[in-house]
């Protein structure tokens, strides 16, 4: 880093890292924030830019414990629906320009935050459209309509109805105290079987993913629940998860001999993961994961799980809490 010390003219800023409490709507929440340090005359500085990140950590360590969506979760919403900002305030009913601040990491008023959950649903979303029908030209109207109806309408396949059902759990210690987030379960497979991975491999990446993220925030990222088969941790009822996405042709599938007896599925993505659903956070632990494992193969990775805590202390075919996290090896 080359700039210069405001201080003592020596271009000799470094950055440092501290703890610091930011006080966001009362409450005090801890960021890691960065400044810079002056190695020749010790003075710390920070600027707009350093206070931005630093701000943008906390609103987001905020929001999660508040349950509040995340800025990329916003805009996914609006993407969803194919509208313009104009045309989800017009809908909303609060301003464009609030709007566009909460897609740029403001952070949402409560009120707010709820009514944008509200119209996560097609048919709450429909609700509203026909409520603000007047707002719009009928064109407009009528071409936002028909996408809603659209989605509203997709059919579920049989597995969906299924996993709707054996999914439908409370957020508690045993799901990471998250609800159980289908789509960006799908994600991450989708970004761990992009150059095809074995079955066995997949299930314990994404069970690292999960418990890393709660070791560091308690919550967990999909909100799935673990369970401990024979060998290792795997998200429950793995089987229905990867079937949907073998039936919406989101996964293929092939088997991989290892000798005459011994078989293998390996998954490919068929289609690229949608990196924007995750938090920065998230997206982060997620790399994380992949970097650690990169070279493992899934038997090295099933005798490295055998050695979690979380394994050990379980008992056969039972879920396995969130709570070993803290002793997770990585
Ligand atoms: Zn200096």
């Amino acid at each position: 880093m080359r700039k210069m010390c405001p201080n003592c003219d020596k271009e000799s800023l470094e950055y440092i890292n501290k703890r610091e409490k930011i006080n966001i709507r009362g409450e005090n929440i801890e960021v890691v924030a960065k400044y810079y340090k002056c190695k020749n005359c010790q003075e710390e500085f920070d600027d707009l830019y350093l206070k931005n990140d630093y701000y943008d950590k906390a609103y987001r360590k905020y929001r999660q414990e508040h349950n509040l969506m995340q800025p990329e979760e916003i805009k996914n919403i609006r993407k969803r629906y194919k509208l313009t900002q104009y045309e989800m305030s017009n809908i909303l009913g609060f301003g464009e320009a609030t709007l566009s601040r909460y897609e740029n990491g403001a952070l949402q008023d409560e009120v707010h935050d709820n009514l944008l959950k509200f119209i996560s649903s097609s048919k709450n979303f429909l609700y509203l459209l026909n409520n603000a029908k007047k707002k719009f030209n009928q064109k407009d109207f009528s071409r936002i309509e028909k996408n809603a109806i659209a989605l509203n309408n997709k059919k579920h396949s049989l597995y969906e109805e299924i996993l709707d059902d054996i999914s439908n759990y409370k957020e508690d210690i045993l799901s990471g105290f998250k609800k159980f987030n289908k789509v960006k379960i799908f994600n991450a497979v989708l970004f761990f079987s992009k150059e095809g991975i074995l079955k066995t491999k997949l299930n314990k990446l994404l069970f690292y993913m999960d418990f890393k993220f709660f070791k560091e925030f308690n919550i967990s990222i999909t909100g799935l629940r673990y369970a401990k088969l024979p060998y290792g941790p795997v998200p429950d009822n793995f089987g229905f998860l990867y079937n949907i996405m073998l039936a919406n042709k989101l996964l293929d599938e092939k088997e991989k001999y290892y000798s005459n007896e011994i078989v293998g599925e390996i998954y490919f993505a068929l289609e690229k993961p949608d990196l924007n659903i995750f938090s920065l956070d998230e997206l982060e632990n997620i790399l994380k994961v992949e970097k650690i494992f990169k070279s493992f193969s899934a038997t090295k990775i099933k005798d490295f799980s055998h050695k979690e805590e979380a394994w050990k202390k379980t008992k056969d075919n039972k879920i396995i809490s969130y709570k070993y996290a803290a002793d997770l090896n990585i």
